[in-house]
């Protein structure tokens, strides 16, 4: 009902505001779990070097300094996300860096991963129904639902994940929306679908609720090829997991192996004509991490606990609640990294998307309002 009144109004002022015609017809929204601002903007963090309890493999250790360390921030950052410092950075936009007072801020109140989530595709904080990482059917519809329900995109939208509990969030036999995710097959006809279905089986992941993300990013590049898709959902998990064990050098490996992948992605998308000039990508995360003390790095989210004395308390990480995002795209004009500007939020990323594809988002939901479009991302309206 608030929709149709929000379109005849805007129809009586005559500026639609989400109706101006977008160059982009596919969005691709990419999330890396659990990586920190700070790692994103200032290259790795030298409090970690050399100190062996951040190190999984040691004797590589001459290695990851050598691939990692430069004395100059601007250079260790593209030395550990060159896609994001050499492309994103020049073509499209970066938010986030607090150094220079461009604030990214989750709204959900638990700072660990399904509240993130679900605020991201959601595009609202349900902090009374969406409170742990439990295997729970959202209640709430994500933007995938939302456009697949619509009979333009019906089929054309699907999510891959290396964490198992995505068909949970994106509540998938609901939604009718096809969700790959854990350690699941998938399938498809592709002689690489199958050869990556059976490598799965056979190397084994650290984790026993998330899969490694070569095969997340495999299966969501069969799914894009196989036909032309409208939006794709692709949640890379393999940074989290590694900072929670405190393997500092795998947790930037893993964020770099992230960065190539998206640059492979993108290459290939440019390539391909059915989505060449014609897609945005969407990079984000669904959390911060600690900040002030080096343990404090491992983790993130507020859980409640009974102290010695026996007195309840919540945990409070320092900064968790703090993230970045980035677009790249055709209709997202080239401001690089942002300074200043307006708090961006995770609540904004579905609102976002819906806009670059020529919709509104923000009054999907009854009861809860979606944060609105990042309007700068979205370009001219
Ligand atoms: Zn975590």
């Amino acid at each position: 009902m608030r929709l149709i009144a929000s379109i005849f109004l805007s129809l009586l002022l005559g500026h639609p505001a989400w109706s101006a015609e977008k160059k982009t017809e596919t969005v691709i929204l990419i999330t890396i779990d659990g990586m920190r601002w700070q790692e994103v903007f200032r290259g790795v963090d030298n409090a970690f070097f050399d100190q062996e309890a951040f190190i999984a493999y040691k004797k590589h250790h001459a290695d990851f300094k050598q691939d990692f360390w430069h004395a100059d921030a601007m250079a260790r950052r593209a030395a550990l996300m060159p896609f994001f410092w050499n492309t994103v950075a020049r073509e499209g936009q970066l938010y986030g860096n607090r150094d220079k007072g461009s604030v990214g801020e989750i709204s959900n109140t638990f700072h660990f991963s399904y509240p993130g989530y679900s605020e991201i595709l959601t595009g609202i904080a349900d902090d009374k129904r969406i409170t742990s990482n439990d295997k729970i059917l959202n209640p709430n519809r994500t933007i995938l639902e939302w456009l697949n329900d619509m009979p333009e995109n019906n089929g054309k939208v699907a999510a891959f994940g290396s964490w198992d509990v995505f068909p949970y969030i994106i509540n998938e036999d609901r939604a009718g929306v096809p969700v790959n995710a854990g350690f699941e097959a998938y399938e498809g006809e592709e002689q690489e679908v199958a050869f990556l279905n059976r490598l799965q089986k056979q190397v084994p992941s650290p984790w026993d609720t998330v899969r490694l993300d070569a095969f997340t990013v495999g299966f969501a590049r069969a799914a894009l090829a196989s036909q032309k898709m409208k939006f794709v959902y692709i949640a890379l998990g393999e940074t989290d997991d590694f900072a929670h064990e405190g393997f500092y050098d795998q947790y930037i490996r893993a964020a770099r192996r992230s960065d190539k992948a998206i640059a492979e992605l993108w290459q290939w998308l440019q390539a391909d004509p059915r989505y060449a000039g014609k897609t945005t990508l969407l990079i984000t995360t669904d959390h911060g991490r600690g900040s002030d003390s080096l343990e404090a790095w491992k983790h993130h989210g507020r859980f409640p606990y009974t102290r010695e004395d026996g007195t309840l308390a919540v945990s409070e990480f320092k900064g968790d609640g703090q993230i970045w995002m980035a677009a790249l795209g055709p209709d997202t004009p080239a401001q690089g990294e942002v300074s200043g500007g307006p708090t961006v939020r995770l609540n904004q990323i579905a609102a976002t998307a819906a806009r670059l594809l020529g919709y509104r988002f923000e009054d999907s939901h009854e009861e809860l309002e979606a944060g609105e479009a990042i309007a700068p991302m979205v370009g001219k309206q």
